[in-house]
């Protein structure tokens, strides 16, 4: 049984920490650029980097979020896929994780 109050504790700085990366993208994104500007091109490149960088924090914002359900749950450090444990090192180096080893390493979909 994994220290779901520790892992809690982890998961909750991370989703802060993410929220606000994603809330500074977010308002990066949000000044649109000047369409005159012969650094159009430059800005638009900027924003996919960001637009891409934003769709990785959210994804990693909804797999902290699914984690912390799991916690509510009582599922927590349970593989979602195959239901045996998740190794404690790996739940210590991703808090966050929903799959074992074992079927994080299967392609997706196997
Ligand atoms: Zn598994």
């Amino acid at each position: 049984m994994p220290d779901t109050a520790a892992a809690r504790t982890v998961l909750e700085a991370q989703l802060a920490e993410l929220e606000d990366r994603l809330s500074r993208i977010e308002r990066d994104l949000g000044e649109t650029p000047d369409a005159d500007s012969s650094e159009r091109a430059v800005q638009m490149a900027d924003d996919e980097a960001l637009e891409g960088q934003a769709s990785v924090i959210s994804n990693d914002i909804a797999s902290v979020r699914r984690a912390l359900e799991r916690i509510d749950e009582g599922t927590y450090g349970d593989c979602v896929k195959c239901g045996e444990p998740i190794a404690e090192g790996r739940l210590q180096a991703r808090p966050e994780a929903a799959l074992c080893i074992a079927c994080a390493a299967e392609p997706e979909g196997a």
